[in-house]
């Protein structure tokens, strides 16, 4: 029950080691294994379970392992508030630290000229929330999806109640078909069932 036994590269252990994780919380330990496998993945977890580096961690080693020859933006991290993509962006800087790997951050409340540069110079983990991250692909055409390799739904249930059904569904037509899907979500109500079936392919169902 260590992150040694998790198969994640050096720069990844050692991120976890310097921000004092000794081991991996429940959903952790049943994450990460799974999610390395490629498939997609559907895990009820509430803030506070390590759900972040529970996804953050695999999608890291996924970019690490396969890269690309080309530039492109690789994850896509979706968040209901700025508050909880200011959270999520801050762990993935951590997790990525001794890393070549770019994460940006793309919210309300910010520079959209700012956050234009940022995409154009194209970082491999784009964390935001939807509103406005559809301005940008509708605005700016600085980025696209169409190397994407993982999307993570970031509190499915309340991107759902904070209404960003109809920008969720147009940013998963913007990713391609192949892709590994992740959703976390506290509670499974009728709508995240409706997303997941919509958005995921035979996703692994776990609880921590
Ligand atoms: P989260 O549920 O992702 O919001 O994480 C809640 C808190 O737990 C954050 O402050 C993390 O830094 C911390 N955390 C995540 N994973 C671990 C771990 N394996 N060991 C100790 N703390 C952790």
């Amino acid at each position: 029950n260590s992150f040694m036994e998790l198969n994640l590269s050096r720069p990844l252990l050692r991120a976890c080691e310097a921000l004092g994780y000794t081991k991996p919380t429940p959903i952790q330990a049943a994450c990460i294994p799974l999610a390395l496998t490629g498939r997609d993945i559907c895990a009820s977890a509430i803030t506070g379970s390590g759900k972040t580096a529970a996804f953050a961690l695999p999608a890291l080693e996924r970019l690490l392992f396969r890269p690309k020859r080309v530039k492109a933006v690789r994850v896509l991290i979706l968040t209901p508030t700025r508050e909880l993509a200011v959270q999520v962006h801050s762990m993935i800087e951590k997790i990525a630290q001794f890393t070549d790997i770019r994460c940006c951050l793309i919210v309300g409340g910010l520079s959209t000229k700012v956050q234009e540069v940022a995409l154009r110079s194209i970082p491999d983990i784009v964390v935001a929330t939807p509103g406005r991250m559809i301005d940008h692909l509708r605005n700016s055409m600085s980025v696209d999806f169409e190397d994407l390799a993982v999307l993570i739904l970031d509190e499915a249930d309340r991107l759902l109640e904070l209404g960003f059904s109809a920008e969720i569904h147009e940013l998963v037509r913007l990713c391609p078909k192949r892709r590994q899907t992740m959703l976390f979500s506290a509670t499974m109500t009728e709508e995240v069932d409706e997303l997941i079936q919509l958005s995921l392919v035979k996703p692994l169902r776990l609880s921590a």
